[in-house]
């Protein structure tokens, strides 16, 4: 089940901090790394940004923004097999896209490669590396268990000499990838497995798109990570709780480079997962590869840029991690609530234009053929000062094909045969009828309008219970709508069994191409650019767009179920 929340605010203080920052807080009254904060944040460029990430780098540069520190932006380039420029580019724009800025601190694990490579050499000429020539399922084979201690590798107690002549030669080129690997000396029978004589290099023969074929020996995360978190000045190196049991051997090596005046620190978070969703790069990848979505962008992922082509906002995106907060125990966070956040800011800045998602028509008979007049729309009446624009109206007007039923339930305030409902913004007008087509379905539907009803005449205030949109016919400019919902049919498609892409939701992308929208959200609307549809829900508008041919992304709808459960 989905938990949400931070239930009980123990990890928050009086002063809004979360439990990270409280523990900056005191390593910096402590004068802790003479009183400085630096963190950072480690993306490896292997894929896209999702809104897992953007939780995390919300922390890093929040923190440092909060108490008058930096962030650095660092690549985790060490392994040249699964990287690509293409991605270091996205990474920056949805970063931004967040409001940070990493300005003059950009900076590359690659960077450090000659460093790491001196380190490796110091700690082999320490006794404290050797090279294995075994395979990786014999190394895996001797690892032991938890409970069980491992055994030592035959290669572990080679002269210093003949490690030091093999792992130059690794790096010359002169061995195999998967030949021989550099371990760290540490103890085989170590409660913590990562102690266990961790692999810390290894041999790659791609070239790094960096570094090119300098390098023919790769540092491997535990060795790279916390070695250029020192080398960088970094204070606190924030992560997730997945490198809890990491920390020791961060530690390890950390305090191998430290002295008293400076050593990094790290602490970790829990993960954001989200229900209905994918979080995992290899899986969206596999999307993306596999042509089960348009792309990293496409509007159903939850990448940033997905997101951003959906319609949701940097706002949003902020309001939302601020509420389910930074604990030290796994979540998985509802969707609904991600969608609140995203309705609340939407509430807020989107323009309110008129469109047709399923129209039909509307002819009011009493209305002469011909004639136009303008009505007044606000643009957004929780923001009086963002005006007003103007809106034809005349005698054949779009309405949606729902808000007319011919034997309505009880309760149904729309049209329906003698009954009356307003237009909004203009008159109160009474079905008089309707015409089908050969198979029953309605084609027209027919009113008579009061003229007396609309704003300024003499029964303005005419109270009806039912107000429609609609878009008047000769004017109405018409669009494509592309309608998303969840990308999978289940709730938690991490855990559940089976291949994952068994789970996704056929239904997740319904085109309509009929959609009319009024002339002045045609004339007005560019890439970007956020809508409410009245009635109907956010929209915004896709870049795929042409003047010729405009294309929206329906961003969430208008109902919200989940702040009524919120309220309650
Ligand atoms: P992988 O390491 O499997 O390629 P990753 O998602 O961990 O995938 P990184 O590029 O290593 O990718 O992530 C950069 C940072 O983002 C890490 O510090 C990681 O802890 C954090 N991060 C990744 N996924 C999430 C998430 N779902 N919630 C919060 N933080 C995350
Ligand atoms: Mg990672």
């Amino acid at each position: 089940m989905a938990t949400d929340l931070l239930e009980k605010d123990e990890l928050v203080t009086e002063g809004g901090l979360n439990f990270v920052e409280q523990e900056i807080k005191k390593d910096l009254e402590a004068g802790k790394n003479g009183g400085r904060l630096s963190t950072r944040f480690p993306p490896e460029p292997n894929g896209y940004l999702h809104i897992g990430h953007a939780k995390a780098f919300i922390m890093d540069f929040g923190a440092a923004e909060k108490f008058g520190g930096t962030c650095n932006l660092r690549f985790d380039d060490t392994n040249p097999q699964k990287e690509d420029t293409e991605y270091v580019e996205s990474i920056k724009r949805d970063i931004h896209w967040l409001g940070f800025d990493w300005e003059d601190r950009l900076y590359y694990a690659s960077d450090y490669f000659p460093q790491l490579f001196d380190f490796a050499v110091r700690l082999i000429k320490e006794g404290k590396a050797y090279v294995d020539e075994q395979t990786s399922e014999e190394i895996a084979a001797q690892k032991g268990t938890p409970t069980q201690p491992g055994t030592n590798s035959p290669y572990r107690d080679r002269p210093v000499e003949e490690n030091l002549d093999l792992f130059m030669r690794m790096n010359a080129g002169e061995f195999p990838e998967g030949s021989m690997v550099l371990r760290a000396k540490i103890d085989m029978a170590n409660s913590n497995m990562h102690f266990r004589d961790p692999v810390i290099y290894r041999i790659i023969n791609k070239p790094h798109w960096r570094t090119g074929t300098k390098w023919k020996v790769y540092p491997m995360y535990d060795f790279a990570h916390g070695q250029s978190d020192f080398f960088e000045g970094v204070t606190h190196s924030i992560c997730t709780l997945e490198f809890v049991p990491h920390r020791p051997l961060y530690e390890y090596f950390v305090n191998l480079l430290a002295d008293e005046s400076y050593c990094p620190r790290q602490i970790e978070f829990n993960r954001l997962n989200l229900t209905y969703t994918v979080m995992s790069k290899r899986k969206l990848l596999q999307l993306v590869q596999e042509g089960l979505v348009s792309g990293w962008d496409d509007p159903r992922m939850p990448t940033l840029c997905g997101l951003r082509r959906r319609g949701y906002t940097p706002d949003a995106i902020k309001n939302f991690v601020k509420k389910i907060g930074y604990t030290k125990y796994e979540a998985l966070n509802h969707i609904e609530l991600l969608e609140h956040a995203v309705r609340e800011d939407l509430n807020d800045h989107a323009t309110r234009v008129s469109a047709v998602v399923n129209p039909v028509k509307l002819v009011i008979t009493n209305y002469p053929e011909g004639q136009t007049e303008t009505v007044t729309m606000d643009n957004n009446p929780e923001h009086p000062e963002e005006g007003t624009h103007e809106m034809p109206f005349s005698r054949e007007l779009w309405i949606e094909r729902d808000d007319f039923m011919e034997n309505p339930p009880k309760k149904f305030f729309r049209l329906s045969p003698d009954k009356e409902v307003r237009l909004k913004g203009a008159y109160i007008i009474k079905c008089t009828g309707v015409k089908k087509n050969e198979d029953g379905e309605i084609e027209e539907i027919y009113a008579e309008y009061d003229p007396e009803t609309k704003s300024g005449m003499p029964q303005a205030d005419r109270k009806v219970k039912g107000t429609l949109h609609w878009v008047s016919v000769p004017t109405a400019v018409k669009v494509e709508v592309r309608d998303y919902d969840r990308l999978f049919n289940v709730e938690d498609p991490s855990s559940a069994e089976g291949d994952f892409r068994d789970l996704l939701n056929p239904d997740s992308l319904v085109v309509r191409e009929n959609v009319m929208v009024e002339p002045w959200l045609a004339a007005n609307a560019k890439p970007g650019d956020h809508f409410q549809f009245q009635r109907i829900g956010y929209y915004t508008v896709d870049p795929d767009t042409t003047p010729d041919h405009l294309v929206f992304n329906k961003t969430i709808g208008l109902r919200d179920s989940f702040a009524k459960a919120l309220k309650s």
